[in-house]
């Protein structure tokens, strides 16, 4: 949200007890359990979603031929063209470019309370997110380069807004930068140990940027443009959020055996999840990242699928975008 290039305002999440009982007695619990209820009607979406997405495909010139997964790239004749419009959206190549391989990603110890540690933390997790994410641009046959890496220790700025600021972690599309604040993020996170709070939000970020280098960011910032008012672009908002929720999960999954990514991990993935979503009592202007039921759910569709083409928000169903 914001200034159009910038992606993701994240403010912190695993909010202190004290607060987050504020929201409701059980509402965490009660939203994991939504979302494990929702699993069965998301699934059933998402295979009809692949249905309609198969007819629309058909149509369009990019993906006539189905990528072959053992290609390592496009044709030798035919240049690797980035997909544009509603195609980007409903029917990228890159949903169908299978599993994320597991990849080996072993995560360094970390002490959250230490920059230097978070920066080795970081770089590490985001050089298999680049292995990661160009094999399956290389299998859509899309261009991709990696992001940049900000992570800030000192105040500076950035296209979409300077920093420090309210987001300890943002996307900026302006400079296809993945910014984090090295101990900002752990404040905004409220000292959150576990390492796998900050490669979740750094796959996050960076599923942003996926999301501009397979072509949709594009499109989804030109129609959230076009509408009337910011409830109804919020909308629109809401499923380009949840969609870096689903492919952050994707990753997490596809490096679970290496990272390792515990049950415990998980459990605190969906936690996270849940804190970071919109609140219960927020206003349709506010919602901009979900319901905390929705937003665990598709971090674990992702993690269980491990598949781009699970996390297909745009054709999904308004309940599951909400
Ligand atoms: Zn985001």
């Amino acid at each position: 949200m914001g200034s159009g290039y910038g992606e993701c305002e994240r403010r912190g999440g695993l909010r202190p007890a004290s607060r987050r009982a504020r929201r409701g007695p059980g509402a965490l619990y009660w939203a994991i359990g939504a979302a494990a209820l929702a699993l069965a009607v998301l699934v059933w979406s998402v295979r009809a979603a692949d249905e309609e997405e198969s007819g629309v495909s058909g149509v369009a010139a990019h993906s006539t031929s189905a990528p072959d997964p053992t290609a390592s790239g496009a044709d030798a004749d035919e240049a690797p063209v980035r997909p544009s419009g509603e195609h980007a959206l409903l029917a990228n190549p890159l949903y169908e470019t299978g599993r994320l391989a597991p990849l080996p990603c072993p995560a360094p110890e970390l002490t959250a309370s230490d920059p230097a540690s978070m920066e080795r933390f970081l770089s590490t997790v985001a050089d298999c997110l680049d292995e990661a994410w160009q094999t399956q641009f290389d299998r859509a046959g899309i261009p991709f380069d990696p992001p940049n890496r900000v992570f800030w220790s000192e105040p500076g700025s950035s296209p979409c807004r300077d920093y420090p600021s309210t987001a300890g972690a943002f996307y900026c599309r302006a400079s296809k930068s993945i910014y984090i604040g090295t101990s900002d993020v752990v404040d905004k996170w409220n000292g959150a140990e576990d390492s796998v709070v900050y490669a979740s939000l750094l796959a996050h970020e960076y599923a942003h940027h996926v999301q501009g280098e397979s072509g949709l960011l594009d499109y989804y910032h030109d129609q959230r443009r076009r509408e009337p008012d910011v409830p109804a672009q919020n909308a629109w908002t809401r499923r380009s959020e949840l969609q870096a929720n689903c492919l952050a999960g994707a990753f997490l999954g596809a490096v679970a055996v290496s990272y390792p990514v515990t049950e415990s991990d998980r459990r605190t993935v969906r936690e996270d999840a849940a804190a970071t979503a919109d609140r219960e009592d927020s206003t349709d202007a506010e919602r901009t990242h979900g319901s905390a039921a929705n937003s665990v759910l598709w971090i674990e569709h992702g993690m269980e699928r491990q598949d781009p083409g699970a996390c297909n928000t745009w054709g999904a169903d308004a309940e599951l975008v909400q």
